[in-house]
Formats: C-alpha cells, structure tokens, sequence
C-alpha cells in the first residue's frame, strides 16, 4: 500500500501546482493502491469521493499549494477512517471486569486471552483467563498452556460435556474468592459462522453480561475479516475488534475497512506470536504507518509549516487592527484541533517559548473544543464581535442555547480573554524586537 501511494505523490509532487485532472489522476491511483491493499471497494470508493470533495471544494489553508492540501486531507481522512482518536478498554467500577473473546477458530483467541492478561496486568490488573472452548480438549491445554507461561491462573472443568454457559458463570463466581479482577473468557471458534456457535455466544452473552465483548480477527483474511466482523457484530453487538497477524499481513486493508463498516472500533493489534505481541491500536499512527515514507513525511511536515505561517499572517492582522473577536479564537481553535496541542503551534514560532509554557494550562483537548464551538455558534453575530455586551442575561441565553452551563460560557470568555491578552503581548514583541516573529 505505502509503495503505491508513495508512487501517486510522487507524480503529484513533482509538478507544482496540480489541476483538477491531476486530483483525479492521483487520485485514481490510491484508489488503486486500496484495492489492491485489499480494502472493501466501498469504502475505498467513499474514502476518494471525500477526499476529491475537499481537494476540490476549497482553496483551504491559503498558502497551501494544492498538492500540499490532497496530501493533509489523505492523512487526516485516513486517520479518521481507522476511528479517529484511540479506544480504551473498558474497566468496571465493580470488580470484576469481564471481556470475552470471540472469533472464528485459528483467529488468536486462545493467543491474544493470554496477551491482554499480560497487557492489564502491566496496567496493575489482576487476570484470569477462563477456558470456554470445550469442544475440543487441545483447547483447553492450549489455553492452560498459555496461563503457565505467563503465570495467570485458568479456570476450566475438564469433564466431559461441560457447558460454556455455566463455565462462564462459575469461573466469574470463583474470580472474587481468587482476589481476580478481570475475568477474560476464551470461546470456541468454528471455521466458518454458525448458527450453533453465535447461539452459544448469545447465551454466554447473557449470562454473564460482559464488559467488553472483543473480536479477534485474522487480518490475512483480508475483505473476509469485515464480513465477519459484520456478523459477530449484529448478532453479539461488539465493543472492539483486535486485529491479529499483522505481523504477516503488510497490506492493512482490513484495518482500514472494519471500522468504516462496521463502526466497531479496533482497540489492539497483534503483532506476534509471543506473549508481549500485542499493540494498542492508534489510528493516527496507523495512517502516518501507512504514509510515513520519506516523500510524503516531508510534506506533510511542510504542510505543517506553511499553516503555522499562514495562522501567524491571519494573527499579524487582526492584532494590527487589535480587533481579535470570538470568531477568530473559535476559527483558531479549530485550526488547533486539526494540528495538535496548541503549545506544539506555538513552538514552532521563533521566541514563543514564554508563552508558550504559560499555555499548560490550558488544556484544549477536542471535547473542550467542541464546547467551545457549541457556545459560540450559539451567540449573535454582534456578541461575538465585541464580547463585552455579554452581560449575565446574554450569558445565560447562550447558555440554554448551547445546551451548557452560565459557569461554562464564563470560563470560556475567560479563556478567550487570556487569548487576547497574548495576542496583544505577541503584538508588542513584535514592536520591540524586529525579527522575532517571521517576517509578516
Ligand atoms: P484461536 O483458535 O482463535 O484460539 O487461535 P490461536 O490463539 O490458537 O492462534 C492460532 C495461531 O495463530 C497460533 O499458531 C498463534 O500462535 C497464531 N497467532 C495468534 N496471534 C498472532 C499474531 O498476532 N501474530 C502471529 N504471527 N501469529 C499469531
Ligand atoms: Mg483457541
């Protein structure tokens, strides 16, 4: 995939500014580069169809030439194709936390139970693993094998027609007096789907009300690990996916596609057989994985520059005229949200550093940006303009509007005003020491 997109840059790259043919044309070829990377046709074709939507559309970030706005629009819409931000496991507030695997047979189930024990007890858990694949009885060696080396205890009735069911439920009882606060079951996998194999899933399901319910997919099936992603996904409603095998399989596609059709986040990788061969799951870095060849990283850190130059312009301006209003802090946080910290922005400024360790504080992650959006979409044109007329009912109206609290609007003014404010002290650096900010 990376070789192939690499290959559509490249030509885009070398021409200096692109047409709306050379959109398409380069386009064309990561839609290639997909297909061949094995993501579901639909996804790749909607995944193109934004992106031409973008490049297309607006003449975004001024001073980005066009090659430089396809190339941060793949890399963001990539991103957000794999989920967006990482996905946590879910610990219960009442001990014990119970996840259960699921998956065809040979998916790593068996594999990956033993890895997320050794994952959560790094994050100060208590494990057990619980065998509940009892059809065959290498399953449960298997699994038993797999406790010894890592030294979790294994839960498991090696008699002769024991039910999954009661299995589950018993082990879950015994997880109290074994002082165990994660409960992590191991199900039986079939080769293919059944109707047998999902209905025991559902009772299991229903009998002891799992946490996290979790498919382990094989990522080598390529397209098939979306089907039956579907698939568990319908029947059982799936907290997560972990991705397995990716050690063998270069191509990603299935990574790619799981969570735009499914809408079920992937929440680890497996990235070998060994028992530490497991990954948090962060699309960001799935997709700059995917992007991240020389070629493209240079442009996208170039990218990246030429925003920064382009806030730094917008800024000069309105503090030239020292009419910095609500709209432009809504506009420039957004622009945050898009680049990262704030703080990282600012360092890349000659002779921000001051203020920009004076920017801890703030933390502006997205959900704080969200708020903020919502508050100030919800006052009149004239407020936001000159915040100064927002009196308390004015505060209060927009409150009630934005679905927040008076106290939330307040802080955000306040935050807004500490903006200002170093606004103003990046203006009289600028007066008194030529050079300290690029030339504007
Ligand atoms: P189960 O049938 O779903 O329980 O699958 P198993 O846990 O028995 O795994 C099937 C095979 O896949 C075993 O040989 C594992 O060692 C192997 N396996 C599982 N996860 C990974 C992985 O992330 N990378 C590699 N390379 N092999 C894996
Ligand atoms: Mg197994």
């Amino acid at each position: 995939l990376t070789d192939k997109l690499q290959e559509a840059f490249k030509s885009l790259k070398s021409k200096g500014k692109i047409s709306e043919d050379d959109v398409n044309r380069a386009l064309r070829q990561v839609r290639t580069a997909l297909l061949e990377a094995d993501v579901n046709f639909k996804v790749a074709k909607d995944f193109i169809a934004r992106i031409k939507e973008k490049a297309l559309g607006e003449e975004v970030f001024g001073s980005l030439n066009p090659v430089q706005t396809v190339v941060k629009i793949v890399n963001d819409e990539l991103t957000e194709l794999l989920g967006g931000t990482q996905s946590r496991i879910m610990i219960a507030s009442k001990p014990p936390t119970i996840i259960m695997l699921v998956g065809l047979q040979g998916a790593g189930k068996t594999t990956t139970a033993g890895k997320l024990a050794v994952y959560l007890r790094k994050q100060g858990k208590h494990p057990m693993l619980v065998a509940a694949d009892v059809y065959r009885p290498a399953a449960i060696k298997q699994l038993q094998v797999v406790g010894a080396q890592i030294d979790v205890p294994v839960f498991a009735k090696e008699e002769a027609g024991a039910n999954p069911v009661d299995i589950a439920k018993e082990a879950i009882e015994a997880s109290t007096h074994m002082l165990k606060d994660v409960v992590i079951i191991d199900t039986a996998g079939r080769l293919a789907i059944d109707e047998e194999l999902m209905n025991e899933l559902v009772n299991i399901k229903g009998a002891v009300h799992p946490h996290e319910i979790l498919l382990v997919v094989d990522s080598m099936i390529g397209q098939d690990a979306v089907t039956t992603a579907e698939t568990f996904n319908e029947k059982l409603g799936l907290d997560g996916v972990i991705l397995t095998k990716l050690d063998g399989d270069a191509r990603g596609g299935a990574a790619l596609s799981i969570k735009a059709v499914t809408g079920t986040p992937i929440k680890f990788t497996g990235t070998s057989e060994k028992m530490d061969g497991l990954e948090v799951f962060y699309p960001d870095r799935m997709a700059s994985r995917i992007l991240d060849l020389g070629d493209f990283k240079s442009l996208l850190e170039s990218v990246q520059g030429a925003i920064d130059e382009e806030e730094a312009k917008e800024m000069a301006k309105k503090m030239a005229k020292n009419n910095f209003t609500l709209d432009d802090f809504l506009s420039q946080m957004q622009q945050v949200r898009k680049l990262g910290p704030l703080q990282n922005i600012l360092g890349l400024l000659p002779g921000m550093g001051k203020i920009k360790d004076q920017l801890k504080d703030i933390d502006m992650d997205s959900k704080e940006i969200r708020r903020i959006e919502a508050i100030i979409k919800s006052m009149t044109k004239a407020e936001r303009t000159n915040p100064n007329i927002l009196n308390g009912s004015r505060r209060k109206r927009i409150a009630e509007g934005s679905g927040m609290r008076v106290q939330d609007v307040n802080r955000l003014l306040k935050q807004f005003e500490e903006a200002r404010k170093m606004m103003k002290k990046m203006q009289s650096m600028r007066k008194g020491k030529r050079g300290m900010l690029p030339k504007l």
